[in-house]
């Protein structure tokens, strides 16, 4: 990119960050942004030179991104994302991220990358500007044609990124920037990237490696091996494997422990600093496969496997630590979009941990099932009390308001899920329990949020039924304009294969590409 310096003065005494640009007038900007942006011309003065900064458009824990103008050479002024990472990020992780949006980007629906600056340990990535909508706030009134449009796009995507062999293990609707109007879309934040075995991108196999290496600790005994499911304990005595806490990193909060190491859970910091006394741990337990949690496994070590993400995207081999992961996890996650979509709920799922996740999961796909692709993946899941799998029409219609639900209830986490316990195990035999009441439907948001019309019944007057029932209709008659009366069944069944439980035999994004839903794009 060409460009010309704006703001030669940067940082001005009197705390403006924004004042001498060439033409432009002082933005007035709160106090609070004010000072992060005077802030980030510190850390990185270069940045003055070429870009005003003017807006923060998105802060998470690991980065803060900021909208910067720059004046290119020919006059143009054009905008610009700068993602500000976190200082006390791992430098591989950040040099990773940067390989993956200059290696895979600036095409298929890809973020591509201009730029790149660092003083120190700050590094300030330059992007080129989209400018998107939140699909929380466009879901509502989005049509079936652009949802089929939106899946089509983002598995686009990720067929690209997976030929080169990058998991990104954040798929998620904020990192996939999509502008109704231009129809544009573009997937972003390879901050918790990782590479399959045979991955083209270089740094990943750095990040792989470090976290793949077994290192003995004291104390710690865990099994760690995924596929083939063993049949007998002993097997899984067999394949016991030492695992290093994450001492280097933690893939779940891309923090640098050197740089950040108060930031450690304590345990991972206790066991990498200095010898602990060994536990005796036995391999077996007679809790084995029984909803209960013995002491013994109370005491065991949790298992270390990626589990980066956002629970509520998390495929069921990563909710369950399977430590073998591929592409298929963000398979996964597009399907839960795509869920999310077609049912007009987002998010849908909405756990704060993992196991209330996948009792979320079992509750749509079904206990028995969720318990045998587990299976198949080396994972033993107990559930105490059956669920259903259900159908993902009649589901995704319901919430729509466009059938009654069977109790004219709120349907799709029936009494079930209630007061089922769900029970995990690793193959260590190291369970963990979830907490039946906090299962309840008020953390489902697939189902948690009332339906319009089940707003209904906390009113009695025959004006009030009547209004909200032709507000109903007019819905409706909303809802059959945007061709939510003509979904498909092709829409289902790309759905029920991206929400495969099993990732061996799940769809891939190269052949969900080839859908019948799509033979016409
Ligand atoms: P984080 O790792 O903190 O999640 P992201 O890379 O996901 O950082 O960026 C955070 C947010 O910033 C995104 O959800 C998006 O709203 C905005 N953003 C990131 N990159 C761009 C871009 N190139 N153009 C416009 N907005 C962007
Ligand atoms: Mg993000
Ligand atoms: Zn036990």
């Amino acid at each position: 990119m060409e460009l010309s310096p704006l703001c030669t003065e940067g940082i001005s005494t009197d705390g403006c960050v924004v004042k001498s640009v060439r033409g432009h007038r002082k933005s007035k900007v709160p106090r609070d942004l004010e000072i992060d942006i005077e802030f980030l011309y510190k850390a990185v003065p270069q940045l003055a030179k070429v870009f005003r900064i003017i807006d923060k458009i998105g802060e998470g824990t690991f980065s803060s991104v900021y909208l910067g103008e720059a004046q290119m050479r020919d006059g143009r002024r054009e905008m610009f994302a700068l993602k500000h990472l976190i200082p006390t990020s791992h430098p591989t992780r950040i040099a990773a991220e940067l390989q993956c949006l200059t290696v895979a980007g600036g095409r298929e629906n890809v973020m591509g990358v201009t730029y790149c600056f660092r003083k120190e340990d700050h590094v300030v990535i330059v992007m080129p500007y989209m400018e998107h909508q939140a699909i929380v706030d466009i879901i509502g009134s989005l049509s079936f044609e652009e949802v089929r449009l939106y899946i089509y796009h983002l598995l686009k995507a990720l067929r690209h990124i997976h030929q080169f062999g990058i998991i990104h293990r954040d798929i998620k609707p904020n990192n996939f920037l999509y502008n109704r109007s231009s129809k544009m879309y573009a997937l972003v934040d390879f901050g918790l990237a990782q590479g399959t075995e045979e991955t083209q991108i270089e740094l990943l196999k750095d990040l792989t490696g470090l976290r793949k290496v077994p290192r003995p600790v004291f104390g710690e005994r865990n099994l760690n091996s995924c596929t083939p499911a063993p049949s007998t304990t002993k097997q899984v005595a067999a394949k016991t494997e030492l695992v290093k806490p994450s001492k280097t990193e933690d893939p779940a909060t891309r923090r640098y422990s050197s740089a950040s190491r108060s930031l450690l859970p304590v345990r991972a910091q206790s066991s990498s600093q200095k010898p602990q006394r060994t536990v005796q741990q036995s391999l077996t337990c007679n809790c084995y496969l029984t909803d209960r949690v013995c002491n013994v496994c109370m005491s065991r070590k949790q298992q270390v496997a990626p589990r980066a993400g956002t629970p509520g995207f998390r495929a069921p081999e990563v909710l369950t630590k399977c430590p073998n992961q591929g592409t298929a996890i963000d398979v996964w996650s597009a399907g839960v979009i795509l869920l999310s979509l077609l049912s007009g709920r987002y998010p849908f799922f909405k756990a704060s941990d993992d196991l209330i996740a996948l009792t979320q999961i079992m509750t749509i796909r079904g206990s028995r099932e969720t318990i045998q692709a587990a299976k198949a993946f080396g994972k033993a899941v107990v559930c105490s009390r059956e669920l259903p799998r259900q159908d993902l029409r009649t589901l995704c219609e319901t919430l729509r308001g466009r059938r009654p639900s069977p109790d004219d209830e709120v349907p799709p986490f029936p009494e079930a899920s209630k007061d089922s316990t769900v029970t995990h195990r690793h193959k260590d035999n190291t369970p963990t329990h979830c907490p039946s009441e906090r299962t309840s439907k008020q953390h489902i948001n697939g189902a948690g949020q009332t339906l319009p019309n089940h707003q209904e019944h906390s009113e009695s007057s025959e004006t009030t039924r009547y209004v909200k029932q032709s507000s109903v209709t007019s819905r409706k008659v909303e809802e059959d304009e945007r061709g939510w009366d003509k979904v498909p069944d092709e829409a289902y069944d790309l759905l029920d294969q991206l929400l495969d439980l099993n990732p061996a035999t799940r769809i891939t994004a190269a052949q969900a590409l080839q859908h019948p839903l799509f033979t016409d794009l």
